[in-house]
């Protein structure tokens, strides 16, 4: 298997953020992370595809680990899976192990995952490889392993919530996420919202026939009324209003805020302050730029309901736009040792103020692809430039055709991975960001 094998098969961080994972298994490090933390709630797809694909995450992990040069490689999971755990030590030979995480969250976020595992504090602004470390989610190992076979042209994702069957599906890439929600029984409730990715850092979807991507973990079906719906719904006006008058400056929001307790300075009370001001973005907030938008500090620390993380993310953009950057930002790599570990949202009591101990907490795996007769394949499923499509409408594809590729930047493809065709069929279109293909 080479870095070439990779990116020709589109393999990119399944976990959320779809970071070209040919780019990622190019640097150096002593240890390679597999993530299956799976910190938000009602998601349990990682933990699924351990359990069943346990061979093939082994061979992707062994492949990672030649490819960085790696000696070690680690699987971190949520200790309460301990059917999981058992498998794992069951099979992993001896150069790799498992660890086990505590139920709470965050857990999954890299730079919390590197400290949790390995006990080294990524610095701010830094990437696991600083501190010799890669990390590669479950599902990204599975994809590996079979690089060389076929490409990426499938997905799981949890449906979960307000939905009759929640499950963890094996989809085509384009289908719609109507069409996942319906194969987990469909909503339960008239009103459904989609929440893509989850409740902590997911995103409220409008449009029922978005199309699942390489990066689309899971699907929360929430009702109108639900409080995470309510809030994604608040607008950036009112958000700034009452944050300007209710913030009473109890600093729980950075008191909280994992980033902080990483030792990075970040201090989301410091931006909530600066809504008093004439204009935000001002010094004391330049720190808003390390937020890693894990919502903690809106949905679980603050006492008055406000919306720090909002504020700090209004801050953080503002600050790129105008290209205003930290330049050696403090670190205090005492703070995680002082405070980190006893300073997490138990998972129990996470899932109690976010209103969603109604739903069923269960994601089975439904291992038969669910069928699809269209797809749309966006051109953009990563990180980095969308791809330009390399078929014509009225051409017949096979499953596993590439259908679009990076542009060329500077004599080699720029930032991203090839898509391929998830079904056998004809292009009908291609149009707004993606290749349709019917059967
Ligand atoms: S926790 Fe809430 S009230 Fe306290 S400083 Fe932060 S935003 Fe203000
Ligand atoms: S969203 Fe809030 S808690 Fe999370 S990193 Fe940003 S400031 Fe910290």
């Amino acid at each position: 298997m080479t870095i070439q094998d990779i990116f020709e098969a589109g393999v990119v961080g399944a976990g959320g953020a779809g970071f070209p994972t040919h780019v990622k298994l190019s640097g150096k490090a002593d240890t390679l992370l597999i993530n299956a933390a799976e910190c938000e709630p009602l998601l349990h797809k990682d933990k699924e595809v351990l359990r069943e694909y346990l061979d093939a995450v082994i061979e992707g992990m062994a492949l990672g680990m030649g490819l960085t040069g790696a000696e070690r490689a680690v699987v971190g999971v949520k200790d309460k899976y301990r059917d999981v755990i058992e498998l794992l030590r069951a099979k992993l030979p001896s150069n790799m192990e498992v660890a086990e995480l505590r139920d709470a969250y965050p857990a999954g976020d890299e730079f919390i995952l590197v400290y949790d595992v390995l006990n080294r504090a990524i610095p701010p602004g830094g990437i696991p490889l600083h501190v010799g470390a890669v990390v590669m989610n479950v599902e990204t190992a599975v994809n590996v392993a079979a690089a060389k076979i076929r490409p990426v042209t499938e997905k799981f994702l949890s449906v979960a919530g307000a939905v009759a069957e929640p499950a963890t599906l094996r989809v085509p890439l384009g289908v719609t996420m109507a069409e996942c929600v319906a194969a987990a029984g469909g909503p339960t409730v008239p009103d459904a919202n989609y929440i893509v990715g989850g409740v902590m850092m997911g995103y409220l979807e409008d449009d029922r026939d978005a199309l699942v991507d390489k990066t689309t973990g899971g699907i929360i079906v929430l009702p109108d009324d639900h409080v995470i719906v309510r809030r994604r719904r608040q607008d950036w006006k009112q958000i700034g209003r009452i944050g300007r008058a209710a913030c009473d400056q109890c600093s729980f929001c950075t008191e909280l805020c994992p980033r902080w307790l990483l030792g990075h300075p970040i201090e989301p009370h410091r931006a909530m302050r600066s809504l008093g001001f004439n204009r935000i973005g001002e010094a004391n907030v330049i720190g808003t730029q390390f937020c890693c938008e894990c919502n903690l500090c809106s949905l679980y620390s603050c006492p008055e309901d406000l919306d720090p993380k909002n504020v700090c993310t209004q801050n953080k953009r503002r600050l790129a736009a105008e290209k205003r950057r930290c330049e050696n930002p403090p670190f205090n790599p005492r703070r995680p040792e002082l405070h980190l570990a006893n300073r997490k949202a138990p998972m129990a009591r996470l899932m109690t103020k976010l209103g969603l101990r109604q739903f069923r907490n269960v994601g089975p795996l439904q291992a038969t692809l669910l069928p699809a007769a269209k797809v749309g394949i966006k051109l953009k499923q990563h990180l980095g430039a969308p791809c330009e499509a390399t078929v014509a409408v009225g051409q017949s594809v096979a499953k596993g055709q590439v259908v679009g590729r990076p542009p060329m930047a500077d004599g080699k493809p720029a930032l991203g991975a090839p898509v391929h065709a998830s079904i056998d069929g004809v292009v009908t279109a291609i149009a707004d960001g993606a290749v349709w293909i019917g059967k």
